[in-house]
């Protein structure tokens, strides 16, 4: 079982979004445990602050280092010992290749949640295994960020989706952007769907769904087309059918 916990000050928030649909099947079925934890909780003071002013001055407020060294302490005390990932717009940017490596290399993951200006240095230095971003924004907190993580890894936990399929072929897996999806009606509002995948004729359509990856790959993320390997001799048939078609 592939285990997550979440370190955050919006405990019922994130436990809620991580119950629902194919991430709480999951969990009921005991492919995935997430739990999200209220650093609060941890506190030693009675007004359960968890943040400060930041030394050296400067506006906002700084979450301390020890709430989060009790909380993380108490999972992994509870839970054992968990690759700990601090959510910052410092780390390096996630992507597919970081949610397989999560998934391939650990079995129990720690996210940390920031809030305010973010968290004191130290516990980083004393628990912090790597930062991630997921993308050149800030946002007020690291749930969002941390609940991206958790989705991204927890839908390639085997058993979480009904098939392996549903993600190999998708967006990003293999370097390549997804073809277009169609499902019923089969006309909408005068719009066919294209023919082949009408046709039952699974080669075809397989070939027919590699092309138009190829193309919107090349179209829209022309960074990644560069690195596509397409040397194969299908692959080859196929960019030429769409030199030959773009002649037209
Ligand atoms: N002062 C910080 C930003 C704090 S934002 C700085 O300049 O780096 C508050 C919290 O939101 C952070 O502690 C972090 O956990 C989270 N956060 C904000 N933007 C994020 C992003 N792009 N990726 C991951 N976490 C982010």
């Amino acid at each position: 079982m592939y285990r997550i916990d979440i370190m955050t000050l919006f405990d019922l928030t994130v436990g809620d979004m991580m119950n629902e649909s194919i991430l709480g099947r999951a969990q009921e079925r005991g492919y995935i445990q997430i739990e999200a934890h209220q650093i609060r909780d941890y506190t030693l003071n009675k007004q359960k602050q968890v943040d400060n002013y930041p030394y050296g001055g400067g506006r906002g407020a700084v979450m301390q280092a020890d709430p989060l060294y009790q909380c993380w302490k108490h999972i992994v005390d509870t839970y054992g010992p968990g690759h700990t990932i601090y959510m910052s717009p410092a780390g390096a940017t996630f992507n597919q290749t970081h949610a397989k490596r999560l998934l391939n290399e650990y079995d129990h993951l720690i996210l940390v949640c920031g809030h305010y200006e973010g968290i004191d240095e130290r516990f980083i230095e004393e628990c912090v295994d790597e930062e991630l971003s997921i993308g050149d924004f800030v946002l007020t907190g690291g749930e969002l960020p941390a609940m991206c993580v958790a989705d991204a890894v927890a839908r390639m936990v085997p058993g979480v989706l009904s098939d392996p399929e549903c993600f190999e072929e998708e967006s990003h897996f293999n370097g390549m952007l997804e073809y277009p999806q169609y499902s019923r009606p089969e006309v909408w509002h005068d719009r066919a769907v294209p023919s082949i995948l009408l046709s039952g004729h699974h080669e075809n359509i397989k070939k027919w769904r590699r092309k138009q990856s190829i193309i919107r790959t090349r179209q829209r993320r022309p960074d990644m087309y560069e690195k596509l390997d397409l040397s194969s001799k299908a692959d080859q048939k196929l960019l030429k059918e769409i030199a030959e078609e773009e002649k037209q």
